[in-house]
């Protein structure tokens, strides 16, 4: 507000003018405010929307100052808006004009104009200042509370549920105690990706929103839209690639201020001033931005970051690409995986598995890079390795950092989930498994059985372990067809299977996640060799427990021993073919959930939905970035305005059916029936065994009957218990009662009596922020 006084001026007046005389409940502000929020939270079109206030406008008394077009509604809250900033570049991305560019009219390292004709900027960079948007946020109180959460109530037990949990996040403690012992400082991510703003309809056109997500929030705020900071919209047609940094400068500036010497802020918790100051904790982005932002090569031979030049790589010459095998090297020096000659690559393997590469030393090897960022210069650059000496490193602490790049789970796993699927289905196109892929095996000499079989004039290949008969793959998409999820869980998994073709179609990221969490291993349950089967299962077994939102440290080197085994055996049963860059980095995840916490305050899903918001601000499609520009900043009036009000819903939280609903509600076809004994039992001894009250009397019973039968099995006893503890826990209640009355609660004793055997029926329940159908009104 400092920033902008006269935003607060126009804010006062309007938001003491009545909406008209006499009217106490609403403001001329508070009324546009509320009904533009409407029109953002339900999608409204501009022309609907201008509809809706001219009839209320004709609803309102005469004198009435409610705008009646959209367009002044809009210019009554831009005159209030946030500041941004627009910054002319060199269409070759050489540089910024400004500082000491600013006066220029041509960039100075390729001549080329700024602008076109009549004094239009040829490339523009719209940058959100930050600084002025945190001090905002500290103004409020309850994001000001909000933003100390990690310090003042975050569960301390030594699991990692947040990144404040990692060895990183101490580290930074650690090193910088200045900064450590103030808990309101903040720690940000960087996330940014490309956008194509006209959808499907032309494929050149990349724009780059830079998003800052701050770490100090609790998990169930920090990767909500209304706390992701659009800092910066890098513009199209083409993607910025390598010269991203030049576009980071402003940023990384501010960035650079905020950490040395902090800026003033007010504090609207604690009611004081204090200087706040800013660290960046690493960036999110899938593969190629990975590449892009760390200025590290991402293709060819040595294409894993982590690995480096110690990456393990060999060219198949039929399949012309590069794989990246040799996962032996990770298992333990003693494992008996690395003597084994024929079932891997003929040799058996003795070396160590590569350092991790911390930021120091990646700073030595970058430290005196001389980076080119001109387009035209392009060629000079070098083709594996470290390309250019990132713009992050002019931030003190960077190279200080355990992890300063987080890959991106989301990606990883859809990639492996794909592959793996291809292999199973062979489904052609992502053909990993093919002639060429068994040429190459003969050229690499091992798994010779294999080899493809020339049968008069067409060649024949034997089945490998993973290869599935047709009738399998019918098996694996019949179950499929067959799944039927809560509503709101992922897409409907049968119109992803075509039984036609025997594959699977527009799968989604959270699709694949889904798949590979929870169906895949259920899917292959009867086919494959049991070999195949029970290493694809480890391998979602991985999956699932690297998401997983509470993560025991102490089970991590388990995991990371268990992953590298599975890769080594995958290895032994799949084609080299199928190690593409994506699979080998399955083995760093842990490595960097170790660092820095659990892989989903870290991975790219928010962001992705966040751009699809995005997306759809772009009504002029001659101007995307523009259109994203005006509107994001006007919601950001909105949202920054319903601060100032009551009862209105803040657009970027919205109302999440996941709410804690603990008690179900039936929501269609209610009708009352009578159940079978056999279904009475069955539920109500359910109940029994889920209830904390029953419990002691669970174990009571069990005992008593492991007492009078001491020769019997575990699974006798289990059976005797279900078949008569129903009938004992009523009669066993009702004796108590007898004796000691007060002690039995009323609901023990109603629980104990079980239901009625008239019951409610639906065919559709919402519990749990779940809606479940029954399968006849679901078909
Ligand atoms: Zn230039
Ligand atoms: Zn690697």
């Amino acid at each position: 507000m400092r920033d902008c006084p006269q935003m607060f001026d126009r804010l006062t007046t309007d938001a003491k003018t009545p909406l008209y005389n006499g009217c106490t409940s609403f403001t001329r502000l508070s009324a546009v405010v509320k009904l533009f929020n409407l029109k953002a939270r339900n999608g409204l079109s501009d022309t609907s929307f201008t509809e809706l206030l001219s009839l209320i406008k004709d609803m309102l008394p005469k004198d009435n100052v409610l705008p009646s077009r959209v367009y002044d509604a809009r210019k009554m809250l831009s005159s209030i808006g946030m500041s941004y900033e627009k910054i002319h570049a060199c269409p070759n991305d050489c540089i910024l004009f400004r500082n000491e560019y600013a006066p220029l009219d041509k960039c100075p390292k390729c001549m080329t104009s700024r602008y076109k004709k009549n004094l239009v900027p040829s490339k523009v960079v719209w940058y959100f200042p930050i600084i002025p948007r945190f001090r905002r946020m500290y103004r409020n109180e309850q994001d000001a509370k909000n933003l100390r959460w990690h310090a003042d109530e975050r569960i301390r037990d030594g699991k990692l549920r947040h990144p404040a949990d990692s060895p990183q996040w101490a580290k930074v403690d650690h090193d910088y105690p200045n900064f450590g012992k103030e808990p309101r400082n903040l720690r940000l991510a960087l996330s940014t990706d490309g956008i194509n703003p006209h959808g499907m309809q032309s494929n050149s056109h990349s724009t780059w929103p830079v998003v800052m997500i701050i770490y100090n929030l609790p998990p169930w705020l920090c990767m909500k839209r209304k706390f992701m900071m659009l800092s910066m919209l890098v513009p199209g047609p083409k993607q910025p690639g390598n010269d991203i940094d030049i576009y980071l400068a402003p940023l990384i500036e501010d960035l650079k201020d905020m950490w040395n010497e902090g800026v003033e802020v007010s504090d609207g918790y604690t009611e004081e001033s204090f200087m706040v100051r800013a660290m960046l904790f690493g960036t999110i982005n899938d593969f190629p931005a990975y590449g892009n932002l760390s200025g590290y090569i991402i293709k060819g031979k040595c294409a894993c970051p982590i690995c480096e030049d110690n990456t393990d790589w060999v060219r198949l010459e039929h399949g012309k690409k590069n794989v990246f095998l040799g996962h032996r090297r990770f298992l333990p020096s003693k494992h008996r995986y690395r003597g084994w000659r024929k079932a891997f690559n003929g040799m058996t393997e003795e070396r160590r598995a590569p350092e991790l590469l911390y930021g120091d030393k990646v700073f030595e090897k970058v430290k005196d890079i001389n980076n080119k960022f001109v387009k035209p210069f392009a060629r000079d650059l070098v083709t594996s390795g470290w390309k250019k000496k990132s713009i992050f490193f002019d931030l003190p602490y960077w190279k200080s950092l355990y992890v300063r790049h987080f890959l991106d789970v989301m990606h990883i796993e859809k990639n492996v989930f794909d592959s793996v699927i291809g292999m199973l289905l062979n489904v052609p196109g992502k053909f990993k498994d093919g002639i060429k892929a068994r040429l190459d095996l003969v050229q690499m000499g091992i798994r010779t059985k294999l080899a493809p079989i020339k049968k008069g004039k067409r060649q024949y290949l034997p089945p490998a372990a993973h290869t599935l008969s047709r009738k399998e793959k019918i098996v694996f998409c019949k179950f499929l067809q067959g799944v039927k999820v809560p509503e709101g869980y992922s897409s409907n998994i049968r119109n992803l299977v075509s039984m036609k073709d025997l594959k699977l179609i527009g799968l989604k990221s959270h699709d694949c996640h889904v798949m590979m969490e929870h169906l895949l291993a259920i899917g292959i349950r009867s086919i494959l060799p049991k070999k195949v089967r029970w290493t694809i299962t480890k391998l979602c077994y991985f999956f699932r427990a690297i998401c997983s939102k509470v993560i025991d440290t102490g089970k991590l080197q388990a995991l990371e021993r268990e992953i590298i085994v599975t890769l080594c055996e995958l290895e032994m049963y799949f084609p080299p073919s199928f190690f593409d860059i994506m699979v080998h980095v399955t083995i760093h995840l842990v490595k960097e959930t170790q660092y820095c916490g659990p892989a989903y305050m870290r991975w790219m899903y928010p962001m992705e939905r966040y751009m699809k918001i995005l997306k759809g601000y772009v009504k002029n499609r001659s101007r995307p970035e523009g259109c994203i520009v005006e509107r994001y900043i006007l919601e950001e009036t909105i949202e920054f305005c319903t601060d100032y009000l009551s009862n209105v819903e803040s657009i970027g939280l919205p109302n999440s059916r996941h709410l804690a609903r603990t008690t179900g509600e039936g929501i269609s076809g209610n009708t009352i029936v009578t159940i079978s004994r056999k279904d009475w039992e069955q539920a109500q001894l359910y109940i029994l065994h889920n209830d904390d009250e029953v419990e002691p009397y669970v174990k009571i019973h069990k005992d008593m009957i492991t007492k009078l039968n001491p020769t019997r099995t575990d699974q006798w006893i289990c059976r005797e218990h279900n078949a008569t503890f129903i009938q004992w826990l009523k009669s066993h209640i009702f004796d108590e009662l007898n004796v000691k009355s007060s002690l039995i609660s009323d609901r023990l004793r109603w629980i104990a009596n079980g239901p009625n055997f008239q019951v409610f029926s639906y065919t559709g329940y919402m519990i749990n922020g779940c809606t479940f159908y029954t399968k006849d009104r679901d078909d």
